[in-house]
């Protein structure tokens, strides 16, 4: 567990590092990520949902927001399958030994 942790933090700090460097260059909003808990995989949304909280942030705190970061931390697609075929072959073989 705590490998996994570290793996995280390297890539949510690599990825900090990256975007700064984006930004300097005058690039757009970056994109939203989904950080998988088990392997690591960071995916990505391009789309930003954030349009309508960036407003009520500048409205409630009078602060004028310039960019934002959105880390989803959670189990990806592909370990969600995992877990679903895994799922299945231990309903399988639970099937098996309760006929012998
Ligand atoms: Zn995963
Ligand atoms: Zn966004």
């Amino acid at each position: 567990m705590l490998t996994e942790l570290k793996v995280v933090d390297k890539i949510n700090f690599g990825d900090g590092v990256s975007r700064y460097d984006l930004r300097q260059e005058g690039a757009n909003h970056f994109h939203h990520h989904l950080v998988c808990i088990e392997c690591g995989a960071v995916d990505e949304i391009q789309e930003d949902l954030l349009g309508e909280v960036e407003k009520i942030v500048e409205r409630r705190w009078h602060f004028k927001v310039k960019d934002h970061r959105l880390t989803f931390h959670g189990i990806c697609h592909r370990c969600l399958e995992k877990h679903a075929n895994q799922g299945k072959e231990d309903k399988e073989s639970e099937a098996e030994s309760s006929l012998q």
